[in-house]
């Protein structure tokens, strides 16, 4: 094994002991950016796969008021990380998508 591998062995230990010590194990990543503007909106991810619901998401772009295209379905238990400068706002599941609202951050 080389030096490089144990330093990344030792980092995803790391890791993980910082998601068991916050009970946060995120298990996939979706990040979903705006159609129009291309503006990094939310990421959706994945910390309880145990749960069996499946939804899209799709947010809204308080940049340029368009939004993101809806995302594959997802499954499990989810945690909603908006992207820098952002704040969320609200959600409304209409059907199988969950419909987020997104805020600009008022420093
Ligand atoms: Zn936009």
């Amino acid at each position: 094994m080389t030096v490089d591998e144990t330093s990344t062995l030792r980092m995803k230990e790391r890791d993980l002991r910082k998601h068991q010590f916050t009970g946060l194990v995120e298990h996939s990543h979706h990040l979903l950016r705006c159609s129009a503007c291309g503006r990094d909106l939310i990421d959706v991810m994945v910390t309880e796969p145990n749960i069996q619901e499946t939804f899209r998401f799709r947010a809204d772009c308080p940049h340029c008021g368009d939004h993101s295209f809806p995302s594959e379905p997802i499954t499990g238990g989810v945690y909603l990380g908006p992207a820098e400068g952002l704040d969320w706002h609200a959600t409304s599941v209409v059907g199988d998508t969950v419909y987020v609202s997104l805020v600009k951050r008022t420093k």
